[in-house]
């Protein structure tokens, strides 16, 4: 028998916590760990099985079109053009993911996706539900603090190291994320024509973000922001990434409706565009609209997907307030509830917060707001009261509301 010390590192039983024998030589606990690092990082799991990948889900796993949409809808109100268009999406990205690697006769191409809609239509909220069905990793990131690189603001790629920071640094994992890109809009070019100053946090950004979109190998900070020579990156692939991009496009309308009104011709049809309810013009959208508003064609070609999201109007606010699987009404309800007390809402009062949110302007996402100062002074005084239930009624809203600075 050899003498008594670690056949890896040469430590000696007296150095160490436990020495394991072997037939012909020992291995200590440290480099028993190690080595058990080594064999876990090479993909093996116990027993020598190859681990499955965590992102490995095979088509018979991922639930239909038809199911996501209908996981979709009991979360979010209305917009089923977006939902139907999301869900083919996304069914039609794992389709692509499940394709061999040997397959090459058709190769089929990623199906990015951009959503065009007002602010607080549900573009966030439809990104985050279906990224919250597909388990995957899931970021939101803001295009409007990218700068082209060598300016002020935050280089493309820390959108990946978003994605790398949810999902643990498991590499493979990000590789099949989704990112939801917000406010895609804001980094449109300034002006149709390219202007001779530059334009750094326009075109610029959408030039850095097209290698993205195409799928690439990138070089990704580890900790975001700008990028910098004595730095180690990750590598990330980003072919298999699903880009959601999302914007308000505020004012596209109006170039939908000025190419509706170039293209129809003959005073019958002009007279039907102009009769066109202003709300309703945004299922007309097409590439070319993007392209009008500054987005580069480029960029256009890699987002195939357009859809758009409606504006919300009485009806649907009413339907958000309570019908919603986590409903803001169901929300306030179950913090009451685990106080025990049983929080009710006269009918009325509901049409009040809706009216209330319709003149402030503030959509959907104003519903909560105005909820909170409802329900601000009982949150605070009911607790300690000895009741079990409390009814806020039309003139009670009112007078919170009134007391509050929501205005
Ligand atoms: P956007 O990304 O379009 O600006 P969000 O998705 O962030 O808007 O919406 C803001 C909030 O408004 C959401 O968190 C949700 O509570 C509510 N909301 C907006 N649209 C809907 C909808 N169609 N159905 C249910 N809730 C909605």
């Amino acid at each position: 028998m050899p003498k008594k010390v670690c056949s890896f590192c040469g430590r000696s039983e007296k150095d160490v916590n436990l020495l394991i024998t072997g037939l012909n030589g020992f291995i200590c606990d440290a480099c028993a760990q190690q080595a058990n690092q080594i064999v876990m990082e090479a993909g093996f799991g116990p027993e020598g099985t190859r681990r499955k990948p965590a992102f490995d889900v095979s088509l018979s796993d991922v639930p239909k079109p038809t199911e996501i949409k209908k996981y979709l809808d009991e979360y979010i109100i209305g917009q089923d053009e977006a939902k139907k268009y999301l869900s083919v999406a996304v069914y039609n990205h794992y389709k692509r993911l499940n394709q061999p690697e040997d397959d090459k006769g058709v190769e089929i191409e990623k199906s990015n996706i951009i959503m065009v809609g007002s602010t607080g239509t549900g573009k966030t909220l439809l990104a985050r539900t279906i990224a919250k069905l597909l388990k995957v990793p899931f970021t939101i990131v803001d295009a409007t603090v990218f700068t082209e690189a060598g300016y002020v603001g935050e280089d493309v790629e820390s959108i990946l190291s978003r994605l790398l920071q949810v999902a643990d640094f498991d590499v493979a994992a990000a590789e099949r994320g989704i990112v939801f890109i917000d406010e895609i809009d804001k980094i449109a070019r300034k002006a149709d024509n390219p202007s001779i100053t530059r334009d750094v946090s326009g075109e610029g950004v959408q030039q850095g973000l097209l290698k993205l979109l195409e799928g690439t190998m990138v070089n990704v900070p580890p900790k975001g922001g700008r990028k910098h020579p004595d730095q180690d990156y990750i590598h990330v692939d980003t072919r298999n990434i699903l880009f959601i991009c999302g914007g308000a496009f505020d004012g596209i309308e109006r170039k939908i409706a000025q190419r509706l009104n170039t293209h129809v011709v003959g005073f019958n049809s002009v007279q039907n565009v102009r009769n066109l309810d202003k709300g309703d013009l945004m299922k007309y959208i097409l590439p070319q609209d993007l392209k009008s508003f500054g987005l580069i064609p480029e960029i256009i070609g890699r987002l195939p997907v357009l859809t758009y999201l409606n504006p919300l109007g009485r009806e649907a606010l009413r339907r958000i307030l309570v019908e919603p699987k986590n409903s803001i009404i169901k929300q306030y309800k179950k913090l009451f509830e685990m106080d025990g007390i049983k929080l009710e809402f006269t009918e009325e009062t509901y049409d009040f917060i809706v009216d209330k949110a319709v003149e402030y302007k503030l959509g959907a996402r104003g519903l909560r707001s105005i909820v909170e100062s409802i329900v601000m002074d009982a949150m605070f005084e009911v607790p300690a009261k000895k009741v079990d239930s409390f009814t806020v009624t039309l003139d009670y809203a009112k007078s919170q509301l009134e007391k509050s600075n929501l205005k």
